[in-house]
């Protein structure tokens, strides 16, 4: 392997999967990131929602900067600004004036402090500080508008899970806090999208839309991520961007007919709205491709009672005639290497099968075991064996890769430079996709998102394999 061992081959198991684990403990290129960019994430979906992270300031300066090269717009998000006296002393008096500043600037519904290493370590009272900070805003702002803003925490120590864990927790943390007694149905289904682009989250609510359903997006962060820009002569810019979930959804969660958690690594708020309110729980997986899209319509029937309209089964039609149409002739046989978040590679790897080709490789930064069984199942479906590495870096990719190259590789931004060095086409999707222009609005989920992907798979086949012979454009 090219002058370095970094993989050793341990498990071929019956199924077609050959696990490849990592043998070393350094990270170079990390697939993944740190529990509060999860958390911060979720926060931002909730209308009026205000992530304060209590740590230094790089904690929320990279995660901003994540977001805005990612989405191409601001995301407001507090820092209490730990520094060396706080290592010592704690950080009661950066978080509790932290908190009184911003409810009286910002006047946030929701508040979501999201914890970091360093304050996760030193063991600091969250909970305490949060009880002071809320006496001292009732003494500044009285009771009725003190206790109108939601202080959520959200313990997200960064030494343990990864970004998603995160995003899990944080969900979880304003479930449990604010869903409330339940009362009547409200006729409405939960949707835990997990991190995913806006255009994913309008996706769904089309789908659902079109079953004559309604959701509740826990949470939506489809609108806070890709607002209009509207300039205006007589306000002043608004703190918050239009949508996302109001906290009263939130707290009426409790009365839905269920809740569809997206994708495996995001199920925990359903499984506590089932244990304490009997909300069914469903954990599914990514609706991207044929089968996915069709395991979450059949979720949605089987919560609600609704049919699936004309409308979505024209929707469906249309992706298998795309399919009908370019699979066999231009991706059929294809080798493709897959990596990201465990969810996302295991769906597009489903997806992948479907369209004949084999996903030869996928990677992933963390080593949950639901993402080996995931892949176990894909294997059914596949043409060829896959190379299943989990809790893996991009750079045992790409040795792995080196070694062995595939016709197509897809996943997000940071694998460009070895794509290019390897001269391989790169398919992106996921987080995140900072070279490329408004691929955030297009989803890439349900029947049209699999039209999207399957057309953006096609293309780069077509120009990297076909452009200059099929096509003739060489003398
Ligand atoms: S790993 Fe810890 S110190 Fe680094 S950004 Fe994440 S929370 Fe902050």
């Amino acid at each position: 392997m090219s002058g370095e061992t970094v993989n050793k081959e341990s498990d071929m198991t019956t199924c077609g999967i050959n696990i490849v684990e990592k043998d070393r403990n350094a990270i170079i290129n990390p697939l993944v990131t740190c529990q509060p960019l999860g958390a911060m994430f979720a926060v931002s979906g909730v209308k009026r929602g205000l992530p304060l992270v209590h740590g230094s300031q790089g904690c929320s300066t990279f995660v901003r900067y994540g977001f805005s090269r990612h989405f191409r717009e601001p995301s407001e998000i507090a820092v209490t600004s730990l520094h060396e006296d706080a290592a010592v002393f704690g950080g009661r008096k950066n978080l509790i004036s932290g908190i009184g500043n911003l409810a009286v600037r910002f006047k946030p519904e929701l508040m979501g402090i999201v914890t970091t290493c360093s304050c996760e370590i030193i063991g600091d009272d969250v909970e305490g500080f949060i009880k002071v900070a809320r006496e001292e805003m009732i003494q500044k702002m009285g009771k009725e508008k003190a206790e109108k803003i939601k202080l959520i925490h959200i313990s997200t120590p960064s030494f343990v899970g990864n970004h998603f864990t995160g995003y899990d927790n944080a969900v979880k943390a304003m479930v449990s806090n604010l869903a409330e007694d339940p009362e009547e149905s409200n006729g409405k289904v939960n949707i835990i999208p997990g991190i995913v682009n806006p255009g994913d989250i309008r996706e769904i609510k089309h789908m659902m839309g079109l079953m004559g359903s309604e959701g509740i997006m826990l949470t939506d962060t489809s609108d806070p991520f890709d607002s209009p820009l509207r300039p205006s002569t007589t306000q002043k810019k608004p703190y918050y961007p239009k949508g996302g979930t109001p906290v009263e959804d939130i707290c009426n969660s409790s009365n839905s007919l269920g809740t569809i958690a997206l994708c495996n690594y995001a199920g925990s708020a359903a499984l506590e709205l089932d244990k304490k309110y009997d909300v069914p729980a469903v954990i599914g997986q990514l609706p991207i491709g044929l089968q996915n899209s069709d395991d979450f319509v059949r979720n949605m029937v089987k919560l609600t009672g609704m049919e699936a309209t004309d409308e979505l089964l024209d929707e469906r039609g249309l992706l298998v005639d795309s399919m009908a149409d370019l699979a066999s002739r231009y991706l059929f046989g294809r080798n493709v290497a897959i990596y990201g978040d465990p969810a996302m590679v295991s769906s597009i790897a489903r997806f992948v099968c479907e369209l004949g080709m084999v996903p030869a490789v996928a990677c992933t930064g963390t080593e949950n075991p639901e993402f080996v069984e995931d892949m176990k199942k894909v294997s059914k479906e596949s043409d060829g064996p896959i190379e299943v590495m989990p809790g893996q870096d991009l750079r045992a990719l790409e040795l792995r890769l080196k070694e062995e190259p595939v016709d197509l590789v897809i996943g997000h931004s940071d694998g460009r430079v070895i794509a290019k060095d390897l001269g391989i086409p790169l398919v992106r999707v996921g987080f995140p996709v900072y070279d490329r222009a408004g691929y955030h609005r297009v989803p890439i989920v349900g029947y049209n998102g699999g039209i999207n992907l399957l057309n953006r798979i096609t293309n780069t086949v077509l120009e990297t394999y076909y452009d200059e012979t099929h096509w003739k454009l060489q003398q």
